[in-house]
């Protein structure tokens, strides 16, 4: 579900683990194992200082209105789809209509005064806080969901779509430079951020999301045709990334990737119309020796800037249901011709596919 797929933070990886399995050479610094501590047991008293200082109202309300672009290029979407029956695309768009788009922060902070830290107390406070988000966890049996809350801290870099909240959800921490700057212009913000909440946006959509419906109750709301049209259009996209090595002789297991692929796709695709719809009447100009559309498509490809380790991408290649970040770009622009517009690229060129795949 989630788009920016971060190697695990938890400060509980031995050393041993992360050598062996992800090929890791030395510890991570003790401040940064202190932040993802905090951020971990204490994460909305540290979202509250963060958001303070880094994420503006401003910020939120540009965030927000690059959010409702996006939806409203998915309504256009669905009303165009030729492959989706006008039965399905009602329960489409109502669903599309009643998702909840949370924003940087919680609306309502977690009460964490009961939970007692000490200077000079690490174990205590780890037991402490532990035994305090357990006791939350317990508290919620019997109750009514509480669909304010969040599943991620707001200096998190990640992003999720929840089905059974049918909401959207990205922290503070994920719309920050360099993925989102508000200084930049519109089209690197909509290639990079824009296809990030894209993607989360057709995951409400997909094989998993179209299980649940508007309200996140498991009830699938799809007829046999539009699933079977939908699997058609998908197996385009396994095929394609089944043919990527990762490491050595691994290759994609597309099968496990698949929803993640069509999700960076449709996600990309939607992200470009929203562009064109918020910028209509905008004279946009060349920066920095690069058209528009070109900044649209590098923004793409920075938010998936990333370095790996032979060891980590085998063991992702067997367990990540997320492809590596340089086929999450380039799987995806070979299957635009707007990307080939924009760079001029000539048929039988590497970043060219003779048959493009196309979900959403
Ligand atoms: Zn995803």
């Amino acid at each position: 579900m989630r788009r920016i797929s971060l190697r695990s933070s938890s400060t509980r990886i031995s050393i041993s683990n992360g050598k062996t399995l992800h090929g890791a050479q030395q510890l991570r610094p003790r401040w940064k194992r202190c932040v993802s501590l905090v951020d971990e047991q204490l994460g909305e008293a540290l979202g509250q200082e963060f958001v303070r200082r880094a994420f503006s109202p401003d910020m939120k309300k540009s965030t927000l209105e690059m959010t409702q672009y996006i939806e409203a290029a998915m309504r256009q979407d669905i009303q165009q789809l030729s492959w989706m029956s006008p039965e399905t695309k009602k329960h489409a768009l109502e669903k599309l209509d009643t998702i909840v788009n949370k924003i940087g922060y919680p609306n309502k902070w977690r009460d964490y005064s009961s939970v007692q830290v000490k200077p000079d107390d690490f174990l205590g406070n780890e037991i402490r806080a532990t035994v305090f988000e357990s006791k939350r966890q317990l508290a919620k049996i019997g109750k009514p969901v509480d669909r304010d809350e969040w599943g991620m801290t707001p200096p998190t870099v990640n992003a999720y779509y929840n089905p059974q909240m049918n909401d959207i959800n990205f922290p503070a921490g994920v719309l920050e430079p360099p993925l989102y700057d508000p200084k930049m212009d519109d089209a690197p913000n909509y290639g990079n951020t824009g296809s990030t909440i894209g993607h989360e946006l057709t995951h409400g959509f997909d094989d998993q999301g179209r299980q649940f419906d508007a309200k996140g109750n498991l009830k699938d709301w799809w007829t046999d045709k539009d699933a079977q049209e939908f699997n058609k259009r998908a197996e385009c996209v396994v095929n394609q990334y089944g043919q990527y090595v990762t490491v050595d002789d691994l290759k994609i297991n597309s099968k496990l990737t698949e929803g993640e692929d069509v999700a960076d796709l449709g996600g990309t695709i939607l992200a470009y119309a929203a562009w064109k719809a918020a910028t209509k009447n905008e004279q946009l100009h060349d920066i920095q020796g690069f058209t528009p559309d070109q900044r649209f498509f590098i923004g793409l490809a920075q938010w998936a800037c990333e370095n790996r380790r032979p060891e980590d991408l085998r063991v992702r290649t067997l367990t990540d249901p997320h492809s590596p970040g340089k086929y999450r770009i380039n799987g995806v622009v070979v299957n635009m011709p707007e990307f080939q517009e924009a760079f001029s690229c000539k048929a039988g060129q590497p970043m060219v596919k003779e048959n493009r795949c196309r979900v959403w």
